[in-house]
């Protein structure tokens, strides 16, 4: 919207004041590539410099790939240079359409594991929120509190509503079947008065997407994260096999929204 700066004005006057923007390589040579629009990556600056000014703010999402782990810290040295205050790292999810992506994008967590705990190391105390989602923890273990994966959306204050996302992608009718399934086999009823009806159909259909997308390993049930996690998507699993999988031991954490709560302080404290 905004490589306009009159419409970026005009947007934020009629009430937007959050945008979400794409950003997949630090320089107009990766990120055109990777969406395959040459000139791209200029908009996109333009894009986030007309925001800021026009008063939002704004975020910025990374999908992380095999062409572009290696350049984390420059993607986040560039927004933070922007004054962008958020930033996202989102690993690919083998989904829906997702599925059809070039066999040549696809990555192990493990190889760039290194590399998001390095920029996060630098760029901790500059940003105001980096968020990592969707990769088991046990490949991040010591920077859980940054990662949002299946169970965590509904407590980030910023994610979608993914009920209705549901309902959007694949129809009413699998949402509500997907919902039904999730509190035949996976809810406990005081679940579902502890945290609110709401929360429970989200969660319901979580249960069921890591049902049937995602698979666990047997020292998975031993792996403190195990509560809070979905496990290795199957389309990972089946390129890339489980030996990855790392269980972490100790206590395991119970509260699904523990890790969301600590990084969105601000906002759980109003
Ligand atoms: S439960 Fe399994 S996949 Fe998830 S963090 Fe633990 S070891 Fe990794």
């Amino acid at each position: 919207m905004g490589q306009d700066s009159a419409f970026a004005y005009e947007a934020i006057a009629l009430g937007v004041d959050d945008v979400l923007v794409s950003l997949h390589g630090p320089d107009a040579r990766l990120h055109d590539f990777l969406v395959a629009r040459p000139g791209a990556f200029y908009q996109v600056i333009k894009t986030i410099g007309n925001v800021l000014k026009a008063g939002a703010s704004c975020r910025i999402n990374t999908v992380i790939s095999a062409l572009n782990y290696p350049f984390l810290r420059d993607i986040a040295a560039l927004v933070y240079n922007c004054g962008v205050k958020e930033i996202n790292y989102i690993y690919f999810s083998p989904l829906d359409d997702a599925l059809d992506a070039p066999g040549e994008l696809w990555v192990k967590y493990s190889a760039t594991a290194p590399f998001v705990k390095e920029m996060i190391e630098e760029y901790k105390d500059k940003f105001k929120t980096i968020s990592i989602k969707v990769i088991p923890f046990c490949f991040l273990d010591g920077y859980e509190d940054y990662i949002t994966n299946f169970f965590q959306n509904i407590y980030d204050p910023y994610e979608w509503d993914f009920y209705q996302r549901v309902r959007i992608r694949r129809g009413i009718l699998q949402r509500d079947l997907a919902v039904l399934f999730g509190f035949l086999f996976f809810m406990d009823i005081r679940r579902i008065f502890k945290i609110g009806w709401r929360k429970s159909l989200y969660e319901s259909i979580m249960h069921v997407q890591a049902f049937r997308e995602c698979i666990k390993i047997r020292a998975c049930r031993r792996c403190k994260f195990d509560l809070i996690c979905p496990g290795l998507w199957k389309a990972y699993a089946k390129r890339f096999g489980t030996s990855e999988i790392k269980a972490v031991y100790g206590e395991k954490i119970k509260d699904l929204d523990r890790v969301v709560r600590k990084r969105f302080l601000d906002y759980y404290t109003g």
